[in-house]
């Protein structure tokens, strides 16, 4: 396996963080965010899908640190539905500020330490394969061997990797980490990229970008920094071996 130890660092702390948006691009057409190299490699896997009857979708990519901010600041004020482990519904206002924080992390990143920051990492499902009238709803279910993405996880499973892929939310047997974030099986990263991003993502630097913003629970989030990054940040599936292998820009070229 390459080292990424030694490369510069990919991206700026404003960037990284999800507060400047120069390191990525649009694909309009198809309702995509991405880093080039990323948007490159995903628009020639979608071209190889296209070929075993798949329509891969992009159902979240790019997101700012605004927006993360917004979802957790709506979670933390009970304005957002905020579910258990077992997605059942939690009472925000029985809660105390440090289980708000808790609570928040299960299905939601910290304002500056989401993947999605980074242009690497976005939600996938297949257009061709959601039933009629119904609406996606990015739970384990659907991509299970009864759902209806199953197709999908089966041709993620055996093609992804070669074309720079993985999934960091989904550890053997399926589980998600016991301590973290919840399973999602949905979620790709693009591994050339982003292992340089997550390595660049200290405590330090995520310190700093909550810091100076304005989240609700901001002491809370500070004085634990070190505890929140190890259990939610760096506790994710490693990249396979064979998406690590692909080259960057290896399918700018392609496209
Ligand atoms: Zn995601």
């Amino acid at each position: 396996m390459r080292s990424t130890r030694n490369l510069p660092d990919l991206l700026n702390e404003l960037e990284l963080t999800g507060r400047s948006r120069s390191h990525v691009i649009d694909a309009a057409d198809i309702g995509c965010t991405l880093h080039r190299d990323a948007m490159s490699a995903f628009l020639v896997m979608r071209e190889a899908a296209k070929g075993a009857g798949l329509d891969l979708r992009v159902a979240s990519s790019f997101r700012d640190f605004d927006r993360q901010l917004a979802i957790w600041n709506g979670k933390f004020r009970g304005e957002r539905p905020m579910l258990d482990r077992a997605g059942n519904a939690l009472d925000v206002a029985s809660l105390s500020p440090e289980g708000r924080v808790e609570a928040i992390l299960i299905w939601s990143a910290l304002p500056g330490a989401s993947r999605h920051h980074w242009g690497t990492d976005f939600d996938v499902f297949d257009a061709a394969a959601l039933p009629e009238r119904s609406r996606l709803q990015l739970v384990p279910g659907e991509y299970a061997s009864d759902g209806p993405f199953a197709p999908l996880t089966s041709w993620l499973d055996a093609h992804m990797h070669r074309f720079g892929f993985f999934r960091p939310y989904v550890g053997p047997n399926d589980g998600g980490s016991p301590r973290g974030v919840s399973p999602e099986p949905w979620h790709l990263s693009f591994a050339p990229l982003a292992t340089r991003c997550s390595n660049q993502l200290t405590p330090q630097v995520l310190y700093r970008a909550i810091e100076s913003s304005s989240i609700d629970g901001r002491e809370i989030v500070l004085a634990r920094i070190e505890d929140l990054y190890e259990r939610f940040v760096a506790d994710v599936a490693p990249a396979s071996t064979a998406s690590l292998a692909v080259e960057l820009g290896d399918y700018r070229r392609m496209v």
